[in-house]
C-alpha cells in the first residue's frame, strides 16, 4: 500500500512506526530501569558538537572521522558535526560541569540517535540509535596506578555485567561476549607491540589488501580488524598482544577475567578485538547476537583512561560501552521477542445526537483508569463502529445509544465471543479493571 510521495526519508534513515515503536519503548524503559539499579543517571548531550571534539577524541585516522561524519560550517564559520557517538560528548560535559567534584565514580547513561555516513545495509544505518553508559573517575593526586588496577578491573567487570543483565532482562539469547586487553600506550606495552606488528606486517605487505597496506603506516592494530578472507591466514600468524602486555596491564586483564567469573558472566577471549576508535586502552569488549548476519555486533566498549585529559580535563579514568539499539531490536524480532501489537482495550460505539457528551465522559473515565480507548469523532452506525473496533484489535466495544444514556445501563460487548452485559458506569470500570488482572 506504499504510496510514492515526492519526499522520501533520506537513504540510511528510516521512520520507526507503531507497533514496532512499542518495542523500542520497552527496550529503552528496561535500559533505564536496569542501569538505575546499578546507580547510573541519565545524561542528554546535544546532537551536534564542534567537529574538533570528535576529531580529537575518536582519532583522525578512523573511518568515522575521516569519512563518515556529517559536518557543516555554522553561520559563525565554525565547523560542527552531528555526533557519530556520544562518549566524547559525555567527557566534554564531565569537564564542562566540573563533575570531577561529584562523588566518584560518576556513572552516566544516554540514549539517542547517532549519525555516520556508512554504506546502508541490514543493521547498518546512517541515523542509528545507541544506548550507552560511561563510568568516569578523576585520579586523585598521589593515587598510584598499581593500587587501583584491581579496582578498575572490578569496575570493568561490573559495567559488562550491567550490559549482560540488561540483555538478559530483555530475554535476548545466544549472545557472545568477547574480551581483550590492548594494553596501554607505553613502549614496554602496546607501543612496543605495535612496532613489532608493523615490522611483521611489512614482511607480508604485498599479500595484503590496500586498506591493510595503508594501515601498516597509520594504525597497524586496525589490520587485526580486517574481515578480508584472503588476509585471515596471515593475521592468524601475527604476534599477539597478550604476549606483549606490560606487567600491570597483564595483571589488570587477569583480574577482569577473575571478576567476570565471580559475577557469573561467561566470556571468550579474542586477541584480535582492538575496537575501531582510537581512545581505547586495556579492557575492550564486544557482544555479538544471533540472527543479524554480518552486522552482528550489538555492543562495543572499553576502557579509555586519558580521554578526558586529552580533551582538556584532569587525568581521569573511564570505561564505557555503546549498544546498537537498531540491531538489538532486530535481534529481538528475529528471536520472536517482539511485542504483539496492542490494539485498543475499549472502542466506544456511540450513536444518537444526544449521546456524544456521555461518550466523551466515558472515554475520559476509561482513559483516566489507564485503558486504551478509541472514540470515533463523529456519530456512525453501530455496524460500522463494530467493524472498526475489530480492525483495531479492540477487546471490548462499549455500546452507547439513546437507550443506554436514558437508563444509565451501558452495554459492554466482549468482541472475542460476542457476549454482552449491561453495566452502570462504575460497574464498567470495575469489570474492566478486573479483566486486566
Ligand atoms: P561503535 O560506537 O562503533 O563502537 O559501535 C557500537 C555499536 O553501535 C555497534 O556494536 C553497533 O551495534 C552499533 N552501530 C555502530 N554503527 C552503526 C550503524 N551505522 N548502524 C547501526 N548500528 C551501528
Amino acid at each position: 500500500m506504499a504510496n510514492k510521495s515526492k519526499f522520501q526519508a533520506i537513504k540510511g534513515t528510516r521512520d520507526l512506526l507503531p507497533p514496532e515503536t512499542e518495542l523500542w519503548t520497552r527496550v529503552e524503559q528496561t535500559a533505564r530501569s536496569v542501569f538505575g539499579t546499578f546507580g547510573f543517571g541519565e545524561i542528554r548531550p546535544p546532537i551536534f558538537e564542534p567537529t574538533e571534539l570528535f576529531a580529537r577524541s575518536i582519532g583522525l585516522d578512523t573511518d568515522v572521522v575521516s569519512k563518515e561524519m556529517y559536518s557543516f560550517q555554522d553561520r559563525d564559520d565554525s565547523s560542527v558535526s552531528l555526533r557519530p557517538e556520544a562518549t566524547a560528548s559525555v567527557c566534554r560535559a564531565y569537564i564542562e560541569h566540573g563533575m570531577h567534584s561529584l562523588p566518584a565514580p560518576v556513572k552516566l547513561y544516554y540514549l539517542g540517535p547517532m549519525f555516520r555516513r556508512e554504506r546502508p545495509q541490514k543493521g547498518r544505518y546512517r541515523q542509528f540509535y545507541q544506548i550507552g553508559a560511561e563510568v568516569l573517575e578523576t585520579i586523585q593526586p598521589g593515587q598510584t596506578d598499581a593500587k587501583s588496577l584491581d579496582k578498575d578491573a572490578a569496575v570493568d567487570a561490573e559495567v559488562i555485567e550491567m550490559v549482560m543483565t540488561f540483555f538478559a532482562r530483555l530475554g535476548l539469547e545466544g549472545l557472545q561476549l568477547e574480551i581483550n586487553s590492548i594494553g596501554h600506550s607505553a613502549p614496554e606495552c602496546r607501543r612496543g607491540y605495535v612496532e613489532l606488528l608493523r615490522a611483521e606486517l611489512e614482511k607480508v605487505k604485498d599479500q595484503l589488501g590496500p586498506d591493510s597496506q595503508r594501515r601498516i603506516e597509520t594504525n597497524p592494530l586496525r589490520v587485526l580488524d580486517s574481515k578480508l578472507e584472503s588476509e585471515q591466514a596471515l593475521i592468524a600468524a601475527l604476534p599477539r598482544i597478550g604476549d606483549h602486555l606490560c606487567e600491570a596491564c597483564s595483571m589488570q586483564y587477569a583480574e577482569v577475567k577473575r571478576q567476570l567469573a565471580l559475577r557469573g558472566v561467561p566470556f571468550q577471549e579474542n586477541w584480535r578485538l582492538v575496537r575501531g576508535l582510537d581512545y581505547y586502552m586495556r579492557t575492550t569488549f564486544e557482544i555479538t547476537a544471533r540472527g543479524l548476519g554480518s552486522q552482528n555486533a550489538v555492543c562495543g566498549g572499553g576502557r579509555y583512561d586519558g580521554l578526558v585529559e586529552l580533551l582538556g580535563g584532569l587525568p581521569t579514568k573511564g570505561i564505557g560501552f555503546a549498544i546498537g539499539e537498531d540491531r538489538l531490536i532486530l535481534s529481538l524480532q528475529e528471536a520472536g521477542k517482539a511485542d504483539a501489537p496492542k490494539g485498543r482495550d475499549v472502542y466506544i460505539a456511540w450513536m444518537g445526537a444526544g449521546v456524544m457528551p456521555t461518550a466523551i465522559r466515558a472515554a475520559q473515565a476509561l482513559r483516566n483508569a489507564g485503558f486504551r480507548v478509541e472514540l470515533p469523532p463523529a456519530e456512525q452506525k453501530f455496524g460500522k463502529s463494530l467493524g472498526q473496533a475489530d480492525r483495531l484489535g479492540s477487546r471490548y466495544a462499549l455500546i452507547l445509544g439513546e437507550d443506554e444514556v436514558a437508563s444509565g445501563q451501558w452495554t459492554l460487548k466482549t468482541l472475542a465471543d460476542g457476549t454482552q452485559a449491561k453495566l452502570s458506569e462504575s460497574e464498567l470500570i470495575q469489570v474492566l479493571s478486573a479483566s486486566r488482572g
